[in-house]
């Protein structure tokens, strides 16, 4: 299995609940690695562009100004497979379907306000990390030989 970076953030109702450091500490735990890390306030621009694929639904409207609402944190994981271990982290997407041992099955009751967001596949991974962070912004290793930060 290959090493992966993918996109996390803690969404409003996560950071006004005071989750973010239960919901950080499960990746950290799970063993995944902490690569890029910030607290921001979501524009409309960049809310619609990062939901791009839900426009048109009957709740995208609700979703962009939810995640505007209030400051998200916004996080990249590294690991082997992170991407799908990410979204098992995190648990389905109805908090009344998420099994317990996820962060929506534990802490969460309401599709609208089910507290994070993870990215789903290899493709949305590249592309939701780059709406994110730039390349400074994320901790690479630094290989004595090469003399060079290398990212895994
Ligand atoms: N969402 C919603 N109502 C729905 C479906 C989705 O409010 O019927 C919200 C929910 O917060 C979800 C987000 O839209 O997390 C994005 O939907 P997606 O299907 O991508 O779920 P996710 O990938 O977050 O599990
Ligand atoms: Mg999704």
């Amino acid at each position: 299995m290959s090493v992966e970076r993918t996109f996390v953030a803690v969404k409003p109702d996560g950071v006004e609940r005071g989750l973010v450091g239960e919901i950080i500490s499960r990746f950290e735990k799970r063993g995944l690695k902490l690569v890029g890390l910030k607290q921001m306030q979501v524009s409309n621009d960049l809310a619609e562009k990062h939901y791009g694929e839900h426009k048109g639904k009957p709740f995208f409207d609700g979703l962009v100004k939810f995640i505007t609402s209030g400051p998200i944190v916004a996080m990249c994981w590294e690991g082997k497979g992170a991407i799908a271990t990410c979204r098992n982290v995190i648990g389905a997407t109805s908090p009344a379907a998420a099994a317990m041992g996820t962060i929506r099955g534990d802490l969460a009751m309401d599709i609208s306000r089910n507290l994070v967001h993870g990215s789903d596949g290899p493709e949305s991974a590249v592309r939701e990390v780059s709406l994110f962070f730039g390349p400074d912004d994320l901790v690479s290793k630094w290989d004595r030989t090469i003399e060079k930060w290398i990212c895994e």
